[in-house]
């Protein structure tokens, strides 16, 4: 269960720029070689899916998305930001609870029946990462992934 997240990231931008050829894809990379995480490939790849598909469903007249993928001494993070319808302080609450939607008629149209963020939260959380929200209303949101970043042991350690 150790995967590239910078490889996963980079693949499922790319599907989504082919997927949907109305939005403007950016995308700001600061991973320059391989980074390996503790996840599931697949894992990594669903979690992905769902914020990147969820800022293409609830994005309104500026049809932007950005990524950003990062990391420090011990995480990789990845950044999914649209400009978008955004949620309320109150939904921002429920958002990660299972079969929770904010509007249920209006997002009938859009399918999904508000099980994604539930799942990848869940799926993040099992690996010790975190999933963490930040959003305004008419502006947009911003979802962040924060993984342990699989370290390798330091030379001066190995010969002790
Ligand atoms: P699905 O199960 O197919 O993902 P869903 O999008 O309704 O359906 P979630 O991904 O769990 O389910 O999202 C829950 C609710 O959070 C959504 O119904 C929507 O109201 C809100 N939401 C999620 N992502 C965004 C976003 N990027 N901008 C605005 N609202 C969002």
């Amino acid at each position: 269960e150790e995967t590239d997240a910078r490889e996963v990231g980079l693949q499922v931008f790319n599907n989504f720029q082919m997927i949907h050829p109305e939005f403007t894809f950016v995308l700001d990379n600061d991973l320059k070689k391989p980074t390996i995480t503790k996840i599931y490939r697949n894992h990594l790849e669903q979690v992905l899916i769902i914020l990147l598909d969820n800022a293409v469903k609830y994005s309104r007249e500026r049809k932007e998305v950005h990524m950003t993928m990062a990391k420090d001494q011990r995480h990789v993070q990845i950044v999914v930001q649209d400009f978008g319808e955004g949620i309320s302080e109150e939904n921002l609450a429920k958002i990660f609870d299972r079969f929770y939607r904010v509007d249920k008629a209006r997002s009938r149209d859009k399918g999904g029946n508000g099980l994604g963020l539930a799942i990848a939260r869940r799926l993040i959380e099992g690996y010790h990462g975190k999933l963490a929200v930040e959003s305004v209303v008419n502006q947009g949101s911003v979802f962040r992934i924060t993984l342990p970043l699989v370290t390798e042991p330091k030379e001066t350690e190995n010969k002790a």
